[in-house]
């Protein structure tokens, strides 16, 4: 099986990507629930904010987002985290929201 999100990184799934550096991937939710919905991950697999050692790649998600708020001219935005059943794929990912009504 594999995971999705890895194989999105290595290119042999597709997805439409909004940015991408050495570290980490953002790409369009194929489900969106705002008018701008993108999913941000680590490059490397890991698990969920719940796995040892989440907080330093939390901390570096935020900052792929605010360059993401920077580029685009996004006012007002919403980071979501879902852990465990709460998680569809189970490789960490920041869901931003913005634009529109996004409770
Ligand atoms: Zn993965």
């Amino acid at each position: 099986m594999g995971c999705l999100f890895c194989k999105i990184v290595e290119k042999r799934l597709p997805a439409e990507i909004v940015f991408e550096d050495e570290f980490f991937l953002v790409f369009k939710d194929i489900h969106p629930r705002a008018p701008i919905h993108y999913l941000i991950i680590p490059k490397d697999h890991i698990e969920s904010i719940a796995s040892d050692n989440s907080e330093e790649i939390v901390k570096d998600l935020i900052k792929v987002a605010k360059k993401i708020v920077v580029g685009q001219g996004i006012d007002g935005y919403k980071l979501v985290f879902n852990v465990g059943e709460k998680q569809n794929v189970p490789h960490m990912h920041m869901h931003f929201l913005a634009g529109g009504s996004s409770e």
